[in-house]
């Protein structure tokens, strides 16, 4: 790995072995955490954003390293990386639209070291994850101490991201887990992604659809699109356009008109506006035929 320019470097190195620890390591919210690496050492080496005074890296906390299912409740740790979630029985089984975006994100090397905790922290209104994941009414708990004990927050994820790069959480919080409520029967979910190259670059724009599917009608519907404004956002609309209705060729007509004009992306190098918004009116009309046909 290449050396960080000298006046780029942390003061001090931690790695803390359990959240207690690592809350203790961020509480004078000097800190900056560490986990995959694969967004912060790129944008520290290349100048985007500087090191804090301590560089905590989380690494080595079991804790954050579980998948599981308690009652009606999954619990992913934010360590948990692409690769755990792409091969999880658990995910694949009853998240699949989590594991299709998983199978979308970038290349082998990456998603071996790319955590999911990363991924929602590093707040890319194009990170893959996020569409998926508030299809899914997640929640993300957060960690910090506090009054010299450890305390935790939920806080709903289309709560969580305020900008680019920007969210809710506090300097001297980590996150711990991503909670999502077990879907219940009949759960349909599609995750797309458009890019140049499928897998390996970042998204132009990308959709998540998801909801009970019975008899071509879609009930608790959800639509999340990434790369179309500053944050990933639940498309409310487009949801209320679908909701309850039979899959048909008007419901699907409207359905995607709303999406377009729900949809406000820029221009930047990799796309125009005009070009996402279409996309988002193409790609949107193949995954609502898809649900209708299903
Ligand atoms: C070649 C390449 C291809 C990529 N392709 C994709 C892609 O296809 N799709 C995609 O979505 N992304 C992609 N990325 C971006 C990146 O891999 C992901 O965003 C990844 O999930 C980040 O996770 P990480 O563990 O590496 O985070 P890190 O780089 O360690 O951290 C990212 C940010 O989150 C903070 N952070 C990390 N974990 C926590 C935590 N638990 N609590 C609090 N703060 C935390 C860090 O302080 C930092 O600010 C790509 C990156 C590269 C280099």
């Amino acid at each position: 790995m290449a050396t960080l320019p000298a006046m780029n470097a942390p003061a001090a190195y931690l790695v803390p072995a359990s959240v207690d620890e690592a809350a203790d390591a961020l509480s004078d919210g000097e800190a900056t955490l560490l986990a995959g690496g694969t967004d912060l050492l790129l944008q520290t080496h290349q100048g985007v954003r500087a090191f804090r005074r301590t560089l905590v890296n989380i690494s080595r906390i079991a804790e954050l390293k579980t998948i599981s299912l308690s009652g009606d409740r999954f619990r992913i740790g934010a360590l948990v990386t692409i690769t755990e979630l792409l091969h999880s029985k658990l995910v694949c089984q009853h998240l699949p639209i989590l594991a299709q975006a998983a199978d979308h994100f970038a290349s082998d090397q990456i998603r071996n070291a790319a955590t999911v905790g990363g991924n929602l922290c590093n707040a890319s209104p194009a990170g893959d994850m996020l569409p998926p994941l508030l299809a899914l009414d997640a929640t993300v708990e957060l960690a910090c101490r506090k009054d010299h004990r450890l305390q935790r927050r939920n806080v709903p994820l289309d709560q969580f991201f305020l900008g680019p790069r920007r969210t809710a959480m506090a300097a001297d919080e980590l996150l711990t887990a991503v909670e999502i409520p077990l879907p219940p029967a009949r759960h349909y979910g599609r995750f797309f992604k458009l890019g140049t190259r499928p897998a390996l670059d970042i998204s132009i724009i990308s959709i998540a659809l998801a909801g009970v599917l019975e008899n071509r009608q879609l009930t608790g519907v959800r639509v999340a699109f990434g790369a179309v404004a500053p944050i990933p956002v639940r498309a409310r609309r487009t949801e209320a356009a679908l909701e309850g209705r039979t899959l048909d060729a008007e419901v699907i007509s409207t359905a995607v008109e709303t999406a377009r004009a729900e949809a406000t992306p820029i221009s930047d190098i990799r796309a125009s506006a005009w070009y996402r918004s279409e996309m988002i009116f193409n790609m949107m009309r193949r995954l609502l035929h898809e649900a209708a046909d299903a």
